[in-house]
């Protein structure tokens, strides 16, 4: 069953990237791979650290290529957190985060969207809201330690 299901999971993948003309590579298939299977959203270089022994030749540089193919592509999503390091994530849809302030890590937050408290929120008059982010902020299990 597992098996099939990572065949669907590429077919899946194969179709979205030729919607937008790019191929499937076996580098975009690691870094994809490698995102659907952490927990937590990594950096470009936790993934080249990851994918390399797979594919000894591959470099930080394409990593960022392959990465910026799949955001093309829609299949993954980045997250910005200003000076420090962007992470990658492989869920698309508008969801919440907590962040580690130790260690940067990021993970996702189960939380219900359109939260009643949320409907609190008065942004000053005029003001047209687009989008909102939320993010926990604190200190991992493994930082604690
Ligand atoms: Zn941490
Ligand atoms: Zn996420």
């Amino acid at each position: 069953m597992a098996a099939k299901k990572k065949i669907n999971e590429r077919e899946a993948l194969r179709q979205a990237l030729h919607q937008q003309g790019v191929q499937l590579t076996s580098q975009r298939v690691a870094v994809f791979e490698y995102l659907s299977g952490v927990e937590h959203h990594p950096t470009a270089e936790e993934i080249y650290l990851a994918v390399k022994p797979k594919l000894p030749r591959i470099s930080l540089a394409t990593i960022y290529k392959n990465l910026e193919a799949l955001i093309k592509c829609e299949v993954v999503s980045k997250l910005t957190y200003g000076d420090a390091a962007a992470r990658y994530d492989i869920r698309t849809d508008h969801h919440y985060h907590t962040r580690c302030l130790s260690c940067g890590k990021v993970w996702d937050l189960n939380a219900v969207e359109g939260s009643a408290w949320l409907k609190q929120v008065k942004p000053q008059a005029g003001f047209e809201v687009k989008d909102y982010r939320l993010e926990i902020l604190g200190h991992c299990r493994d930082c604690r330690r």
